[in-house]
């Protein structure tokens, strides 16, 4: 069993439910569970994502066997593995540009297989691609699906590496898999269609017996919409930084897809280990649906010792409140303050003041265009203080305010609901992405409803 996600973004709900099946998986069965981190895309991963997958996991408990590994310093074998492809006549070099093949698109998806036959040595700056057979299908059998079949006809000559030398996703995919041993190969459905390519490679290399496969259904909003990272709050560390128990968090994952029996919705992780069957995962998409978390969640909560639920309540403060006491130690006049001027970290939405927010629409005219600009910038700069700071100057240069101190204004009544408080970029810092940018939204929101209204 393995969760093998790749560092590109945060530890996503997804990936939270598709490592909790495995890892039951692997405890009911005394197998391995293992983390690996499949970073070949060297442009999109990032190691803040490889410490928030760790972390996350760790948060939710799901403790790993072996790992993590790192597709990255792994490179040898996937070396090894293309040169008996080449070896063995089943991949080609291919020197077709992206446009080229597009101008061409015909009756075969994807690639036409143009540079099948030309005999182009495998140098530099090319590409190799898999020589899929014309005939035939290729099927397997799905725990969750049942079986499935391809006609190979349909799969085009897919890529195992890249023009750079770099190996990609399916190939790496397939030969840790084999080198790794993995029996169970459990993960969303949105790789199925990968499973057909990868059987291909699996019998190329000559690897013996395939693993299980058991593909897991997509979630959805309750808007029955794909789960998607810019319109749904997907991040499960944003759920533990909203005061989230990890035991309900899990409890929760483990219902998208599965269940209990009966309408039992409150299923602790040992009677999970006892009861959860791959087979009985559905294949149907699954719902996921922030307020029957939240009402798992205050089941859980409801359940603790009150001694429990000071302590850990207090944890939670604690953790968030350290970092930012200390900035308002200039400001506040008694402890009360400080907490005031701090208060906004840990409600779900601030408290805007109406004074500080009536005066600052009205001293600052670009206070709607200011907030566009702020959420334009900051939705793809690292998360830093010096970035956030600097793009600020930027966003305030864009709409005609060059002057920081009032470029801060609609900002910091948006995220905090005051005009004063502690050091703004440091607030941002500590408050995160998703939650700035959603109250930055929310205050436009705002500010365009009252200035509509007259
Ligand atoms: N790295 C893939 C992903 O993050 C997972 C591949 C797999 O589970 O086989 O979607």
């Amino acid at each position: 069993m393995r969760i093998a996600p790749s560092p590109t973004g945060y530890f996503h709900v997804g990936t939270g439910r598709t490592a909790l099946f495995n890892w039951l998986y692997a405890r009911q069965n005394a197998g391995t569970f293992v983390l690996r981190i499949e970073d070949t895309d060297t442009l999109r991963n990032r190691p803040e994502h490889t410490e928030g997958i760790m972390r996350a996991m760790r948060w939710l408990g799901l403790d790993w066997d072996e790992g993590p590994y790192f597709q990255s310093q792994r490179g040898d074998l996937y070396a090894a593995a293309t040169d008996r492809l080449l070896a063995s006549g089943s991949v080609y070099a291919c020197d077709c540009t992206a446009e080229q093949i597009k101008e061409r698109a015909g009756q075969k998806p994807g690639y036409d297989g143009f540079c099948r036959d030309r005999g182009l040595e495998p140098s530099a700056g090319r590409m190799l691609r898999f020589r899929t057979p014309d005939v035939g299908q290729t099927t397997f059998d799905d725990l969750v699906r049942g079986t499935i079949s391809v006609d190979n006809a349909q799969i085009e000559d897919f890529g195992v590496r890249k023009s750079n030398g770099d190996p990609l996703f399916i190939l790496a995919n397939v030969v840790d898999d084999a080198d790794m041993a993995i029996t169970h190969v459990i993960r969303g459905e949105d790789h199925i269609s990968n499973t057909s390519k990868y059987l291909l490679l699996w019998e190329a290399l000559g690897y013996g017996p395939v693993p299980v496969f058991a593909h897991l259904p997509l979630l959805f909003n309750d808007a029955r919409k794909k789960l998607s990272k810019r319109r749904d709050k997907v991040a499960v560390e944003d759920y533990r930084d909203e005061g989230y128990l990890p035991e309900a968090m899990l409890n929760y994952l483990g219902l998208l897809g599965w269940s209990p029996g009966g309408d039992r919705e409150i299923v602790s992780l040992d009677e999970m280990i006892a009861e959860f069957r791959l087979e009985d995962v559905r294949s149907a998409g699954a719902i996921f649906d922030e307020r029957k978390l939240q009402s798992v969640n205050a089941e859980y909560l409801r359940a603790l010792p009150a001694r429990q639920l000071v302590e850990r309540a207090q944890a939670w403060i604690q953790a968030r409140w350290e970092p930012i006491a200390p900035l308002v130690q200039e400001r506040a006049r008694t402890l009360s303050e400080v907490f005031t001027m701090t208060d906004f970290l840990f409600r779900p939405e601030p408290v805007i003041d109406s004074g500080d927010w009536e005066k600052g629409v009205r001293k600052t005219p670009q206070f709607a265009a200011l907030l566009d600009a702020a959420s334009a910038h900051y939705s793809d700069i690292d998360w830093t203080s010096e970035a956030l700071h600097e793009a600020t100057v930027a966003a305030g240069e864009e709409v005609g305010v060059p002057q920081l101190g009032k470029a801060q204004v609609p900002i910091r009544l948006a995220v905090t609901g005051r005009s004063v408080g502690p050091p703004l970029f440091e607030s941002l810092e500590l408050l995160g992405r998703d939650r700035t940018l959603a109250r930055l939204s929310a205050a436009l929101a705002r500010v365009q409803r009252e200035s509509g209204s007259g």
